[in-house]
């Protein structure tokens, strides 16, 4: 249960001031169950300027209850609720100050509606509560009055209740909110070193073993949603109690962040990762030469010991790639791989003549046309540097491609120029290329503003 209070009071600060009304509802996450609302005679003269602002004057509260005669009334109605106020700290200050007048002691576990809205609905122009109620839409009557405003916080915290996504809510309740949070043998010393940065954070198990490698824009707000989400299922529940401890390695940048993760999962192909990644093959275009020395072309699965001359995601891909190119420059289907060897190009309506078949092209002039073709492969393939930001303000990273092979990245001084591609590669670390990190390159580059892809 919640009490939504807002207090209207004499004066900006609770030392010397007093309160002149306050409004409670009392709201149970879905709707208000009650509501206490009076004026309360401040025992002292109502500042013009405070009157001006509120409308309520010196006379109006009068006749009014003092604070002693409602402070019953206020204990009762807010027990065992969540003070909720529109900047907390403000009203819950001055109620603990005059129930101290009164030798009672005040104490509610609270919840900071401006706090809250800051995290759940970022990057507004304006928290105060006029603001905010015109950016959410909220309606909002008898502005700077007790009950108008109460009214307004009330339609607030629904919002926010249902927009809390990642359980701030939840968190700012426990007073060692994170903790209860974190899985049991995490350690929360680590758990705080975590930077709100973009990167890569791995989860260990308690023989250091990464069980886990994922990617985030902010790495400490990622990792907290692994922990609030439901844990219901008996594999995140395993999940959980297998952390021992968490890393991280910072990126500057999510495109970076991105090609780290990849090359991670690959590396250690991490046991909570499995059932999410899909085993990449790459499948590519190679050459060789066959017994009687013709140059052949063949799409096939990547191995380790061959230079593939293109890659593709897909067989499929790689064979409508390869069927053109034979078409374009007049190449053997059969020597190409694409039908049958015993059939001739034409029986195969592959081509409308094929000199190889008709034997009437002899073997150094076919051999010169496959080369000739395969250089007009290598033409496609691009060569570029992806500027990001980098860790810090005196760095820059890049990304680099070579004839459509991913080199790997690195950070480079701002000082250096990103004008030489070979003066780049001295600041990068090398990675393994693969179809998975040209993919997310090529993403990058077709999404990107033209000023940070640069081609060579
Ligand atoms: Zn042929």
């Amino acid at each position: 249960m919640y009490a939504i209070v807002d207090i209207e009071t004499t004066g900006g600060y609770a030392s010397g001031n007093n309160i002149t009304e306050i409004a409670i509802f009392r709201f149970d996450g879905k709707e208000v169950t009650d509501c206490y609302h009076t004026l309360i005679n401040p025992e002292q003269r109502i500042p013009s300027f405070i009157t001006s602002l509120t409308g309520i004057t010196t006379e109006m509260v009068e006749d009014a209850p003092t604070f002693s005669e409602v402070a019953q009334d206020i204990l009762d109605f807010t027990e065992g609720c969540v003070f909720v106020a529109h900047n907390v700290n403000f009203d819950f200050t001055f109620l603990k100050q005059s129930f101290k007048t009164l030798d009672l002691n005040f104490e509610r576990k609270k919840l900071c509606t401006v706090r809250l809205s800051r995290k759940i609905f970022p990057k507004l122009p304006s928290y105060s509560l006029g603001n905010l109620c015109g950016s959410l839409n909220i309606e909002i009557t008898d502005r700077h009055r007790a009950k108008g405003d109460a009214e307004a916080t009330v339609k607030l915290l629904k919002l926010l209740l249902e927009n809390d996504q990642e359980k701030f809510i939840d968190q700012s309740l426990h007073r060692h909110s994170r903790e209860t949070l974190l899985p049991a043998h995490l350690p929360r010393e680590q758990f705080d070193a975590l930077p709100e940065e973009p990167g890569v954070y791995y989860f260990h198990d308690h023989k250091s073993k990464v069980i886990y490698v994922g990617k985030a824009i902010n790495i400490k707000k990622r990792v907290i949603s692994h922990f609030s989400g439901k844990q219901n299922s008996k594999q995140s529940q395993r999940f959980m109690n297998e952390i021992y401890s968490v890393s991280f390695e910072r990126c500057g940048s999510e495109l970076i962040s991105l090609l780290l993760e990849s090359n991670e999962i690959k590396r250690y192909w991490p046991a909570y990762n499995r059932s999410q990644k899909r085993v990449v093959k790459n499948y590519c275009i190679y050459q060789y030469t066959d017994q009687q020395g013709y140059t052949r072309l063949s799409v096939g699965l990547i191995q380790k010991f061959q230079q593939p001359i293109l890659s593709f995601r897909t067989a499929v891909e790689a064979r409508t790639f390869l069927l053109e190119a034979a078409h374009e420059h007049q190449l053997c289907g059969r020597l190409c791989g694409l039908q049958k060897s015993s059939v001739s190009c034409t029986q195969a309506s592959l081509l409308s003549s094929c000199k190889v078949c008709e034997q009437g092209e002899d073997l150094s002039r076919y051999n010169k046309k496959v080369a000739r073709t395969v250089l007009t492969f290598a033409e496609q393939q691009v060569t570029l540097a992806i500027k990001q930001k980098g860790r810090t303000q005196e760095e820059y990273a890049v990304v680099l491609m070579e004839s459509g092979r991913y080199l790997g990245y690195g950070f480079v001084p701002q000082d250096i120029a990103c004008t030489s591609f070979e003066e780049l590669k001295a600041y990068i670390h090398l990675y393994p290329d693969n179809q998975d990190v040209r993919g997310i390159i090529e993403n990058y580059t077709y999404r990107a503003d033209e000023s940070s892809v640069m081609y060579f």
